[in-house]
């Protein structure tokens, strides 16, 4: 599979590097390139390929590139897919997954390879029967869906954006500092400018020969936009329009790792397959991006060299260094295993390095969940028709010298084109198959579909997804079946042909250890609950007014009267900050920030987490003894209609009255144990 030449010492690992049990293990050495790709006709789905892996030109066809909205010079191997004994008349299969692939953008050519090897059937323009995937490009909204399963939840553009993530980060170190130092040190610009003032003032007094380097980036911004670094809070470009384009500046981590002397940072797929119960899966695999320029620390003389500094693919293609490689591990662009294969060859403990990252990746969705939760709610309403939802996530991560992981961001559409443009003479630009980000994306799509095959949601079998897919394509590598059994069983099932799947499941197989983080998942359970009205986002004074009854919060040292207090106050400061002005109201941030309060004034002498932990555990009880009440109630309605009807001499047909439903539910008796251990 190499090209002859390379050194061992960058040979990506084909086996598990060692030392790692998290990273590829088994990942079997599939075949070669493969035949031409047959017809795709109406209702038949294309041949499933037998043999997949690593093509060293990009597979393909000409007519599937342009098909597939591919650049006007899209080199044609692409989609290449080896014939799976189609010979024999139509294969016995199960129905087909059908996916509207109509809105999938610049994603569209890396999800055809990937539909093509699953033989599932691709509506191209859309289809007037509901399809079971809805496969967008940008954002959930891309399409009315009311059914089936989309790729985007809705909310996650807003809540990946700078300023929300670091919002969202910053509630998560307030309550766990030390389990989310993976986030450089942020401030919100323009309203938090004299506060980053001060702070770097009384830090540098501190520490006089601290030379700090800040990295100020537009909110919103993306492919390295707008982004410029500073050595002190004055450089800020604050003339002209701050206010018009908010911004987040952020210490620049000035000692970064380096590989032949270049700066680079990990782009790894996460695939959030749901979030209720929340279920993480992180691709085994990932791409480095590398600077062009050599490194150098933050002087004022190189602050300005993006190439140096700024390791984004889109700046870099523009250097006259850039190289391109046919190679996964070597060249510009790299797999993050050929790095990791490099680091182990060093001696770096690698398993150690994939653990952090995949903690810094849970705590990271961690944050972001309890927000997305009420965005869900809202676009999709409990017990009103809607599609569920699934979404691939792009995380960038920076290793720093002492190879500590660091999130630079979130990107909720994470680029999943199969190609690059190539100068080819001056002026003159081709597009053409880039090998690594084939081998790494259509992977990515591919599993991230198998796991959302609703024919397998179906069959509801409670055993894991992962074990089912584990079943082992390296055994019949091994011992390889004749071809006929072989050809049979592709026919029968497809994935029979497929690598075992590049998704890793990380969440809930660690929940164990991250669960105590998610106490604003807790608080954002209770906002939801009073919100009130369906599809709204923000809680209205009367529904702040009952959580504080519900929840029996006041008392004689906190009026209800204080309780309006707090909600005016905090309510009216994060709306002057410009946060979504749709709706008038109390934000999901504000409610936790009221929540902080309340907390910090019942439980004086804990640690912020604990007093919060220990108020939602007051208020789960209160409720869950009020839901109790309710259900108690509502029986004896029901019953006291029953005897009514039963009374009825005309048989009058009332409808027994449905049990108010329980939002929570543990057991009065369980919350008030939990409620009493955490206390004592
Ligand atoms: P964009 O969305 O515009 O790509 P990023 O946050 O990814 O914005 O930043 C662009 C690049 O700047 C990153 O790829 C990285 O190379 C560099 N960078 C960003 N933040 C930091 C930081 N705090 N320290 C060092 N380098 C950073």
């Amino acid at each position: 599979m190499e090209p002859a030449g390379t050194e061992p010492e960058s040979r990506p690992p084909a086996q598990e590097p060692p030392g790692s049990t998290a990273l590829p293990s088994e990942e079997p050495e599939w075949g070669e390139a493969a035949p031409e790709p047959q017809q795709e006709a109406e209702g038949v789905p294309p041949p499933a390929p037998v043999a997949l892996g690593r093509r060293p030109n990009g597979p393909g066809s000409k007519g599937q590139a342009k098909r597939g909205g591919a650049g006007k010079g899209a080199r044609g191997k692409r989609g290449s897919t080896r014939r799976a004994g189609e010979e024999g008349g139509r294969p016995a299969r199960r129905p087909h997954v059908t996916v509207d692939s109509s809105k999938a953008k610049t994603s569209l050519e890396a999800l055809k390879i990937s539909l093509r090897q699953l033989r599932w059937k691709e509506f191209p323009f859309g289809r007037r029967l509901p399809c079971d995937i809805y496969w967008h490009g940008v954002s959930f909204h891309d399409n009315d869906t009311f059914s089936g399963q989309v790729n985007k939840f809705p909310g996650m553009t807003e809540m990946v954006r700078k300023i929300t993530l670091s919002r969202a980060v910053r509630t998560m170190q307030n309550l766990f500092p030390e389990e989310y130092n993976f986030y450089p040190h942020s401030w919100i610009l323009p309203e938090e400018f004299p506060l980053f003032v001060a702070e770097v003032r009384m830090m540098k007094d501190n520490d006089p020969p601290w030379k700090p380097t800040f990295i100020v980036k537009p909110d919103g911004g993306c492919q390295g936009d707008g982004i410029y670094l500073i050595k002190d809070p004055s450089d800020i470009r604050l003339a002209g329009n701050l206010q018009s384009r908010p911004a987040v500046v952020q210490e620049y981590i000035s000692k970064p790792l380096l590989i032949d002397k270049l700066k680079f940072d990990i782009r790894l797929y996460v695939l959030l397959k749901s979030l209720e119960p929340l279920e993480i899966y992180i691709a085994k695999d990932g791409l480095s991006r590398f600077c062009t320029e050599p490194y150098q620390e933050p002087t004022l003389k190189n602050l300005h060299q993006v190439f140096m500094h700024l390791t984004n693919y889109s700046l870099n293609i523009h250097s006259g260094n850039f190289i391109h490689s046919e190679n996964v591990n070597t060249g510009s662009k790299r797999t993050f295993s050929s790095i990791l294969y490099r680091l182990s060859s060093k001696g770096i403990d690698i398993k150690k390095l994939w653990s952090d990252i995949i903690s810094l990746v849970i705590k990271t969705v961690i944050a972001l969940t309890p927000e997305l939760k009420v965005y869900y709610q809202s676009d999709i309403p409990a017990g009103k028709p809607g599609p569920t939802c699934f979404q691939i996530l792009g995380f960038d991560i920076l290793l720093m010298k002492n190879l500590k992981p660091v999130l630079l961001e979130v990107n909720a559409n994470p680029s999943m084109r199969i190609e690059h443009e190539q100068e080819l003479s001056p002026g003159v630009f081709e597009n053409v198959p880039s090998p690594v980000d084939e081998e790494i994306k259509v992977a990515v799509i591919r599993d991230t579909l198998r796991l959302m095959d609703p024919h397998k949601k179906k069959k509801k079998d409670n055993q894991s997804q992962l074990s089912e897919y584990a079943s082992d394509p390296k055994e019949d590598l091994l011992e390889p079946e004749p071809t006929n059994k072989l050809e049979h069983d592709i026919r029968k099932n497809p994935e029979a042909s497929l690598p075992s799947l590049c998704l890793k499941q990380v969440f809930p197989k660690y929940a164990k250890q991250f669960s105590h983080l998610r106490l604003v998942d807790r608080m954002a359970a209770l906002f939801i609950r009073f919100l009130g009205v369906k599809g709204t986002m923000k809680l209205g004074p009367t529904g702040f007014r009952t959580f504080i009854r519900n929840c029996k919060l006041s008392n004689s040292n906190f009026s209800m009267a204080s309780a309006d207090i707090l909600y005016i106050d905090i309510t009216r400061r994060w709306n002057s900050m410009g946060i979504d002005q749709r709706e008038s109201g109390m934000c999901l941030q504000a409610f936790v920030e009221a929540f902080f309060c309340l907390a910090q004034r019942r439980y004086k002498s804990l640690p912020l987490h604990e007093q919060v932990a220990s108020l939602i555990d007051f208020c789960d009880y209160h409720l869950a003894i009020l839901d109790e009440k309710r259900l108690v109630c509502s029986r004896g309605i029901t019953e006291r209609r029953a005897a009514l009807v039963t009374c009825q001499p005309d048989g009058l047909h009332l409808t027994s009255a449905t049990p108010a439903p329980l939002l929570n539910r543990m057991t009065t008796a369980s919350k008030f144990t939990d409620y009493r251990n955490h206390r004592s």
